[in-house]
């Protein structure tokens, strides 16, 4: 398998460092309902554990629910997204916390995606945040200011490295006051106190004070006690290269004094219709909004796979049809296939894996499934892969009526097409409609 490693920038050749590939993506902050860009990067890395899995890979994967500690800039300010919630909706952040994370399983399990080994809600982790602190001020890599407990950059040299980041540059563009007692504008909260009079219902106490986790902190809190560092993949959105991750990396350093992950994939955004999906311009689309228009997860699933999970893509109804019918065309060639199933496979789908398998590039695997013979054992491991629900939704017929599509064949290849009309009309009567195509017989029910 080959991935493209955002730690190189280069695509690598990718070589376990154990009997399990450890794989860690960063989850949602569970505050709001999530629009359909939130999806692509739990499309593509579904697809990367999915064809792991088809390489023949064990994979442990742990993805996090951030149910604290988000403020609603990456950096240390702005209010906390959970906190933010509640006020938007009259409930408590706890209650904000519940409801998003089962609106989140719920579409998990519309997008049929591959459960995760470990569902690490942030709040779990606190006692293990503290002790990461703890570590990062002993090992000298944290100070502790009015304001909380802050990550000193300059103490780990490579901090820059990862994201290629200008630390000079943002020493000098920082604006003033931005923060009370920062060493340097590019330190980072690990753990902010809550001021007295300070609104935050989500609040632990931890050297004396009220306070809670700075965002970064819990991913390498709970790679550290989940997985253990380093892991072999690391999975994101490229928004999380600059600071998210940049800090991920020093932390687990700082604490741990090990490197995080071998591997780095980072996904692009979505647009729609050329533009950044934003409350502002009204095209916040959830799936719960492309399902009321009549579309399957599926469908959108579909057009997510059409493309590669590197470069912007746009978003349009008008592409999602086209995702659609190429799935209904899938569906239809399942139907046709398992009429005709002697249980063996083409040969094709090695070709369709060998694509994948080359840094996820599912677009060609799709073109690849377009235009390849395939049977009923290649459908099935298709369906594996891309977990589209291809056999799920195409359900078998009952034997009777299977009986009655064979005789409708054999008619209509004796050219005895008054039988096969005939027999079409009695499939019809039991909710089943045939149709003649290049390929032969397709069925699906009414
Ligand atoms: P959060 O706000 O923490 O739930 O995470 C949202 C994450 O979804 C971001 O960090 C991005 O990686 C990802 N994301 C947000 N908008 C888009 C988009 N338009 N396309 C793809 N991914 C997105
Ligand atoms: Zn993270």
């Amino acid at each position: 398998m080959k991935l493209y490693n955002t730690a190189s920038k280069k695509l690598e050749e990718f070589k376990p460092l154990g009997d399990v590939v450890k794989i860690y993506t960063c989850g949602p902050t569970v505050y709001s309902f999530p629009h359909i860009g939130n999806y692509a990067a739990y499309t593509y890395w579904d697809l990367l554990v999915r064809t792991l899995k088809a390489n023949g890979y064990k994979v442990k994967r742990v993805l996090n629910l951030t149910d604290v500690g988000h403020l609603v800039s990456d950096g240390d300010e702005g209010e906390d997204k959970l906190e933010k919630g509640a006020a938007r909706e009259g409930k408590t952040p706890f209650e904000i916390a519940d409801y998003y994370i089962n609106v989140y399983l719920n579409n998990y399990k519309a997008m049929e995606f591959l459960p995760a080994d470990v569902l690490a809600r942030a709040t779990d982790y606190i006692e293990e945040d503290k002790q990461a602190v703890d570590l990062m001020t002993q090992n000298g890599f944290a100070y502790e200011t009015e304001d909380g407990v802050y990550f000193d950059t300059s103490k780990f040299a490579d901090y820059a490295k990862f994201a290629h980041l200008d630390l000079a540059g943002l020493q000098a563009g920082a604006r003033v006051g931005f923060s009370s007692e920062k060493l340097s504008a590019s330190d980072f909260a690990v753990w902010k106190f809550i001021k007295p009079g300070e609104k935050h219902a989500m609040r632990w106490d931890y050297l004396g004070r009220p306070g809670y986790p700075g965002w970064h902190l819990e991913c390498s809190t709970i790679i550290h006690e989940t997985l253990g560092e380093p892991i072999d993949i690391h999975t994101g959105g490229i928004d999380h290269v600059p600071v998210h991750h940049t800090n991920e990396i020093a932390q687990t350093y700082a604490a741990y004094g090990h490197e995080l992950a071998k591997y780095w994939l980072h996904c692009d955004f979505i647009t729609i219709d050329g533009q950044k999906i934003s409350k502002s311009l009204g095209n916040v689309y959830t799936l719960e909004d492309l399902v009321e228009r009549g579309f399957d997860p599926m469908d959108y699933k579909m057009w997510l796979l059409s493309g590669h999970y590197q470069g912007t893509r746009n978003f349009t109804f008008r592409s999602l049809e086209a995702a659609r019918n190429r799935r209904a065309n899938w569906r239809a060639r399942v139907s046709e296939c398992y009429l005709h199933d002697e249980g063996k496979e083409s040969g094709n789908f090695d070709a369709i894996l060998a694509a994948v398998s080359n840094n996820l590039n599912a677009a060609e695997a799709c073109a690849l499934i377009d235009n390849s013979e395939l049977t009923f054992s290649d459908w099935k491991k298709i369906n594996d892969l891309f977990g589209l629900r291809l056999i799920e939704d195409t359900p078998n017929l009952p034997d009777e009526a299977y009986n009655l599509i064979r005789e409708r064949e054999a008619a209509r290849e004796a050219k005895d097409y008054a039988k096969s009309d005939e027999l079409r009309d009695l499939l019809l009567k039991q909710g089943i409609i045939v149709k003649d195509t290049s390929n032969g017989t397709v069925w699906s029910y009414l």
